[in-house]
Parts: C-alpha cells; structure tokens; sequence
C-alpha cells in the first residue's frame, strides 16, 4: 500500500491499558517529550476509537478530523506532515487486543480492499499475539507439571525409604525380642526335664527371671515410643530439687554398675538446687544415659555423672570410659532403632536402639538439647542441656 509509516497499540495487563507496541518512521522530533513514542502516544484516541468501533476506518484528511487533532498537532511538532491515516483493529472475533494506525504523508483515501487488506493484517495480529499467549500458558502449565512430577517422585521415594525403614525395623524388632527367650526356653526345659538340687533351680530361675526383665524392658520402650509417637508427649512441670532427682536416678544404678564391675560416680557442683522443670523426665534422661554407660563400658571402667550449670542451662554429663564410638558411627546416634552392630559389646546386654532416641526427645520436650563426644576405645560424654534460667 506504500505506507511506511504507523504505530502498534497493545491492550495489556489487568486493566487493559493500551500501551505502544510498536512504531516506525515516525520522526525523532526535538525536546523533552519528543519522539516517536511521543507521536504514537498521540494517536491512543485513534486507537481506542478503532477499538470500540470493532472495525477499520480510514481518515483520508486527518487536519480535519477532530479526532486526530492531537495526533495531528503532536506529529506535526514532531516534523512529520500527516495527511492521512487508516486504523484497524487488533482483533480475533470479538475479543480486541489493540489497533494499528498507519499514516500517509500524501493525502489519500483508502479503498475497500486496502481496507479488508488491514482488517486481514489486524486478524493475523490478533492471532498471533493470542497464539504466543497459548504458547506462553502452555508452557508454564508444563513448567508446573515437572514441578508436580518431581515432588511426586520425591514423595514416592521417601514413602520406599519409609518402608524400608519400617521393614528394617520390623526385623530388628523381631530380632532383638527373641533373643531372651533363648535363655527362657533353655533354663525352663532344664528345670522341667531333670532334678537341679535348689540351689541350681534358683539360679536357672534367676537367669530366667533377667531374661523376662529385658523383654519387659525391650516391650516397655516400644510402648513408650509408640506412645510418645501418637500423642505427644506429657510433661509436667513443677518446682524440682535436681540434685536430688540427679541422685535418685543414679542411686537406681548402683547395684548394675557393681554387677558390672563399674564404678558409677556422682558429682554435684551447682549452687541452685531448685528449678522449675519436669524432674520425672530429667530423672529417665539421666537414667538413660548411664544405662548406657555401664552397658557400653568394660569392668573395670567408670561412669561419672556431672551436674552443674552452664549459662542459664542444667547441664548434665555422662561420662564413661567403654568401649566408644567411630566418628562414622556418631550421626544418627539419637534416631530411632540405630545399633551400632560392629561394637564389640563387654557383656550381653539389652539392645533396642531406642534409648539415646527417647533421651533426645525428652531433652527437646524440655526445651534442651543432646550432644555426645566420643572417641572409640577410650569413652563417650553425653551432655544434655536444658534451659533452667539463672
Ligand atoms: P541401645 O543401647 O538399646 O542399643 P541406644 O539408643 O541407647 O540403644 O544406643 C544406640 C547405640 O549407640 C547403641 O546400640 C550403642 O552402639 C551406641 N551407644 C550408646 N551409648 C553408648 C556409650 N555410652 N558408649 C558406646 N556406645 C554407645
């Protein structure tokens, strides 16, 4: 049509505000403001006629065209002498996306051919603009379908690591619980089927009597586990003399510790002896720990049990000097079920691999926390803290 000049309007955003697509040979003109976007922006009643009127319009003397008036007056200040223009719509059925202006320097009139000449251009505008849209939807609707698939492989391959856990520790469980009853079966058939003088009856008893001690023990901890796992966990918090539940919870271990040959120690160095805490679960922590003390310890050896304050925390240590643990062997002490199978163990003893799991737990229910030093072969420290306050 030999028009080299025009404009691109484009209705964008929420609000469908009609901005400048696009503009070509419109001058550069000279000041603040000037431009070819200044030019274009002139043109936005055009546009928005254009728009409304939901069809092409030519105006063959823009000078007269109050309508133009502003384009008109704007190009010319630009340096560009508009004679006449033609607008169509940007447009795919009823839906309008813009206009396009285009400017003679020449006075014409534009016939109904070029007239349905733009209007094709306008279509294939519309089209193309509202294909790019598809496409850019398209696109992101994929980018969140990887995001979903992804997260469902994550999820499926935690629910298989769940499962293996479960397995695992179904098999453990199993294990572990038949092992007293190893001891239980041997010493009853014993009793049953010959004629032990007393003294021997009482002492296959005995071995019987320990050995349904530790699957109560072994039971007990799965219940407490399973219990804490369910519904939280109760605390109660009171006015507790710590020193005093300190030393009840080692005096509950005296009698062990000697059977196993271990001297079980007790130092208080804390000037306070009152705190507001839940002293039952202090007691079990501690009890806890030098379970494993004397168990993890060879005769001989020693645990001593410190209390004292650190800052505003409680701090209570147990200390040993058994048989330690690898560096490799420290991560996931405080989970549940996690036996540390390679240990050369000094005397068979009960292992659920839940121990270290609830003293974590009844440590974080008391706002603390646990950590533990070791070095294999020469002992362990597990120091729990737990603010108390000054
Ligand atoms: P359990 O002693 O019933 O197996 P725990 O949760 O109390 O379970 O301890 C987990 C593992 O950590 C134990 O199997 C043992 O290998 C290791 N462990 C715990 N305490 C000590 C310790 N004082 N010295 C050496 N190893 C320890």
């Amino acid at each position: 049509m030999g028009l080299s000049k025009g404009a691109v309007f484009l209705r964008t955003g929420a609000d469908q505000t009609l901005e400048i697509g696009a503009t070509r040979g419109f001058p550069s003109g000279q000041g603040a403001g000037a431009g070819p976007l200044a030019v274009a922006r002139a043109g936005a009643d055009l546009a928005n006629a254009a728009i409304r009127r939901k069809g092409s319009f030519a105006i063959p003397d823009l000078a007269r065209e109050p309508l133009a008036k502003a384009f008109h007056a704007a190009a010319a200040a630009a340096g560009l002498n508009a004679r006449s223009a033609a607008l169509v719509p940007v447009a795919v059925g009823p839906r309008a996306l813009g206009a396009i202006l285009v400017v003679s320097e020449v006075p014409r009139d534009f016939t109904a051919s070029e007239r349905s000449f733009l209007k094709l251009v306008g279509g294939l505008l519309g089209w193309t603009l509202i294909g790019q849209e598809a496409l850019q939807n398209l696109e992101e609707r994929n980018e969140e379908l990887k995001r979903l698939a992804s997260a469902l492989d994550q999820r499926t391959a935690d629910l298989k690591k769940l499962d293996q856990f479960k397995t695992r520790s179904i098999h453990l469980i199993t294990h572990e619980m038949r092992k007293p009853l190893t001891p239980i079966f041997t010493y009853a058939d014993m009793l049953l089927g010959l004629d032990f003088p007393a003294e021997k009856q009482r002492q296959f008893l005995e071995k019987i009597r320990a050995a349904a001690d530790e699957m109560n023990q072994y039971v007990s901890e799965m219940i407490e586990t399973a219990k804490l796992e369910e519904g939280g966990i109760q605390m109660l918090f009171e006015d507790t003399d710590v020193v005093a539940a300190a030393e009840q919870a080692v005096g509950r271990w005296r009698k062990e510790a000697a059977v196993a040959g271990v001297d079980l120690e007790f130092r208080a160095d804390i000037e306070r002896r009152t705190f507001t805490t839940d002293g039952v679960k202090l007691g079990e922590i501690i009890e806890n720990l030098i379970e494993n003390g004397i168990k993890y310890t060879p005769s001989g050896g020693r645990v001593v049990v410190r209390l004292g304050k650190a800052g505003t925390d409680l701090e209570m240590a147990v200390q040993d000097t058994g048989i330690g643990l690898a560096k490799e062997d420290l991560s996931g002490l405080f989970q549940k079920f996690n036996i540390v199978k390679k240990a050369a163990v000094p005397r068979p003893s009960h292992r659920a691999g839940l121990g270290l799991y609830l003293t974590r737990i009844y440590a974080e229910a008391l706002g603390g926390s646990i950590t533990v030093k070791s070095e294999l072969g020469k002992g362990s420290t597990f120091t729990v803290r737990i603010p108390v306050g000054a």
